[in-house]
Order: C-alpha cells, then structure tokens, then sequence
C-alpha cells in the first residue's frame, strides 16, 4: 500500500457554487490529509502547464477560458492510494455520466465545468505538485489518528 501525494483543484465552478466546504469534507472525511493548502487565481501559462497534454486538443480554449475565469482552491492530500481513491471519489469526467456517490456525480452535468481536477497516476502528481506548491508550503506532520487509516 503506498503512501501517496495527489494534486487536488477545486476548480473555478466549485468556488462559485460555495462547494468548496463540501468537496474539502468529503475529502477529510474520508481520513485523507491535508498537506497543502491554497487559493490561486491560475493564469493562461499556469494552465498550459497544468494541462500540458490537452493544450493541442479542439477543446482546450474553452478549458482554458473556463480554468482561468476565477480562483481555484489547490490542495495537496496525503494517504494510502490517494491518487486512485481521489479519483474514485471525484467521478468520471463528465458529470452526466459520473456515478451518484461521487463529486461529480453528485453536484454536476458538465463534462467541462465538473467542479474538481485530481492527479490521475503517480507520474502526473510527481509533476503537478511543484507546479503549484513550493516545497515550504508543504507541511509535514504527524495526526494523532494516523493508524486508523492503515
Ligand atoms: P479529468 O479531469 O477527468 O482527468 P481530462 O484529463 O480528460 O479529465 O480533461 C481535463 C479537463 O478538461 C476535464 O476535467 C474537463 O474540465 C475538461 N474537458 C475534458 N474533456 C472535455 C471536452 N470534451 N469538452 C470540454 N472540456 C473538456
Ligand atoms: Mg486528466
């Protein structure tokens, strides 16, 4: 079982809904960690960055006016499998199409504006973290409760 960092957006739509409370629950909830924390506003280079793979694609312009429209809410969790249990959680991409029980599933019908980006492997939150996060605004600490999740 590994122990891993996953890349976390509460994107633009989620902040202007006031989901941001209910997606970080669910999040702690769950018994994932906080490790980092903060709101940004994610410029048009930010996003060619992010998205690196997608910037090609026929639907990026949109992704990008949509990614760059308002703040965003990053966060950096910690935990047994975060990255899949992450993506378990946040649903497929397209909200219609998304399981109810999952963020997606729950709050949307949008394939673009679907609330939430998690990194999807190991490789893609290696590079996603730093692109948002300096090492000093990851905080390491132990919880009291760190054997509950093993
Ligand atoms: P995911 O966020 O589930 O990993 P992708 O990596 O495929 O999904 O796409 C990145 C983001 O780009 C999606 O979360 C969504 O906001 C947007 N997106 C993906 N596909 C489309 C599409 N066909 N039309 C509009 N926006 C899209
Ligand atoms: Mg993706």
């Amino acid at each position: 079982m590994a122990n891993e960092r996953s890349l976390i957006l509460f994107k633009p739509d989620a902040v202007q809904r006031r989901l941001c409370g209910e997606l970080l629950s669910r999040i702690e909830k769950r018994g994932l960690k906080i490790v980092g924390l903060k709101m940004l506003m994610v410029t048009k280079e930010l996003s060619a960055q992010h998205y690196a793979e997608h910037v090609e694609k026929p639907f990026y312009p949109l992704l990008e006016e949509f990614i760059t429209s308002g703040p965003v809410v990053a966060l950096v969790v910690e935990g047994p499998e975060a990255i899949s249990v992450m993506r378990t959680m946040m649903g497929s991409t397209n909200g219609r199409e998304s399981d109810l029980g999952t963020i997606r599933g729950d709050f949307g019908l949008s394939r673009q504006m679907n609330l939430i980006h998690g990194s999807d492997g190991p490789e893609a939150a290696a590079r996603e973290i730093p692109i948002y996060f300096r090492p000093e605004e990851l905080i390491e600490y132990e919880t009291t409760l760190a054997g509950w999740v093993c």
